[in-house]
């Protein structure tokens, strides 16, 4: 495999040419933007405004596929946070809080930079920016310079690849290209919570605020919110509303929303700084799933990552995650040479869903219950919501055990049945037949000003 095209140089684009980069070999990124040289909003990233929490298994991947990338970040105003120090108020209260993973909290915009910084400089990557691509065809058979496909790019010539990987996002056109390839149409599993995000960014030194970030979890009536630290001591604050509780586009307005959640923790660290952004709205957020790896006629030398492949409600932090993982993969397939065997593409393409089903489950079993269509979840998945609402009070009432089994699934490190351990369910049965224990306090959000001395 000499000539690898990557299509879409988003995270999850830049992130599979890392994996697919080695000497002797070209990993061109064809990107339909003019990429920045400095960090910066683009079209082709609408979310870039928007609150981006990078998980704790994303950024060991990221580290893993490009040694450096995390002490780049810290460098470039990254703010790294203990999760379990985060004030975190589920339905049944504020979290214990407890020594957990951590995670690193910077713009959107600074952490593709950094991520691409490194990737230029990887031996055979070629980023070829302001160039769409138009669709996909078999290149001839035979000739000195075989190749399998032709990437048809607007007003340039066809790039010839070996391999193809589709990292486009949400708005991938690979159906259509398949369609017109004479590949069976793949079905798409669609769940679409119609969630709304709306932002800004507020300068107040971290140091005047309590905690290391807030995030009231969306509420049975379908409304929640986050604030988190970024680089330059500023704070992202962002509102997240499903269906007709969408959050405004207007300041007051929104002030308001954030007033009217279960704890107005977030409005109170918002209305002690200063706005220095407009409010950014987002809603393009639905689960989308396209289900390729159930083609029966999945072509050869053809991958699709990230948010092409599966895009998930955003508010669970997972894409970014999914996205390294999935390249992760990439990488194995790819040093066992399994990529070039006949088939070996599409047993990758159902390898990825795999590592899709996690992320898929948890963002999907909380959006049901605001899509009245929606089909209900099996019975063993409704269970196991369920043990998680029991699990939630537990670390709401201080246990740190339940707290910690609930972060390490938040952050794709362990499995929903590590929730099952035996030490869980004796303490879930104890709490249920003696009683909880006091709630977790509310934590202090500002940190009060010293009152000037009057003398
Ligand atoms: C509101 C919001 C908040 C989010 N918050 C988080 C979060 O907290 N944590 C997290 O991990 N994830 C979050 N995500 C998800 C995350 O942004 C994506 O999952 C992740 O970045 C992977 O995206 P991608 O690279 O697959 O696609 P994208 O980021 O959409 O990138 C696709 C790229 O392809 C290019 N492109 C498209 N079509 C063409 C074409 N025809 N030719 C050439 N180039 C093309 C685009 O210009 C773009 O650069 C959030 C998403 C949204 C919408």
């Amino acid at each position: 495999m000499r000539q690898v095209v990557v299509l879409g140089a988003g995270l999850a684009g830049l992130l599979a040419a890392a994996a697919l980069a080695r000497p002797g070999r070209t990993v061109t990124l064809v990107e339909r933007d003019d990429l920045p040289d400095t960090p910066g909003p683009r079209r082709g990233v609408p979310q870039s405004p928007q609150p981006h929490v990078f998980l704790h298994r994303g950024v060991q991947a990221v580290e893993e596929l490009l040694p450096g990338t995390r002490a780049d970040l810290v460098a470039a105003g990254a703010v790294v946070i203990d999760t379990g120090d985060l004030a975190w108020l589920a339905s049944a209260g504020w979290a214990a809080r407890v020594r957990q993973l951590d995670i690193l909290s910077v713009t959107r915009p600074v952490f593709e930079h950094v991520v691409r910084q490194h990737v230029r400089t990887l031996p055979g990557v070629v980023l070829r920016t302001g160039v769409r691509v138009d669709g996909l065809a078999h290149a001839p058979v035979g000739g000195p310079d075989s190749h399998a496909w032709d990437v048809e790019v607007a007003d340039g010539d066809p790039l010839p690849a070996d391999l193809v990987v589709d990292a486009t996002g949400r708005s991938s056109r690979l159906p259509s290209w398949l369609e017109h390839l004479g590949v069976s149409p793949a079905r798409t599993d669609t769940l679409d919570a119609r969630v709304g995000y709306s932002s800004w960014v507020v300068d107040l030194p971290h140091d005047r605020v309590g905690v290391p970030g807030i995030v009231v979890q969306t509420q049975p009536g379908g409304t929640g919110g986050i604030a988190v630290p970024v680089e330059g001591d500023r704070w992202i604050v962002g509102a997240v509303g499903a269906g007709d509780q969408r959050p405004p586009r207007d300041p007051d307005a929104l002030l308001a929303f954030l007033d009217t959640l279960p704890d107005p923790a977030i409005a109170e660290l918002a209305g002690a700084g200063r706005a220095v952004s407009d409010v950014a709205v987002h809603r393009q957020t639905g689960n989308q799933r396209h289900r390729y790896d159930l083609l029966p006629d999945w072509p050869d030398g053809l991958l699709v990552v990230g948010d092409a492949l599966c895009a998930f409600n955003p508010v669970y932090g997972q894409g970014v995650t999914v996205a390294a993982l999935e390249a992760l993969a990439l990488r194995t397939a790819d040093r066992r040479r399994t990529l070039t065997r006949p088939g070996g593409a599409h047993a990758l393409v159902r390898r990825l869903r795999r590592l899709t089903d996690l992320p898929w489950d948890i963002a999907t079993g909380v959006d049901r219950d605001f899509v009245p269509s929606a089909r209900r979840a099996s019975p063993a998945r409704r269970a196991m919501g369920r043990w998680i609402g029991e699990v939630n009070r537990l670390g709401a009432h201080g246990d740190t055990r339940a707290q910690l089994a609930l972060g390490r699934l938040y952050h794709l490190v362990a499995s929903p049945l590590t929730l099952l351990h035996p030490a869980l369910v004796v303490r879930v049965v104890r709490a249920r037949r003696r009683g909880y224990g006091p709630p977790v306090p509310r934590p202090q959000i500002l940190v009060p000003t010293p009152t000037p001395d009057p003398a």
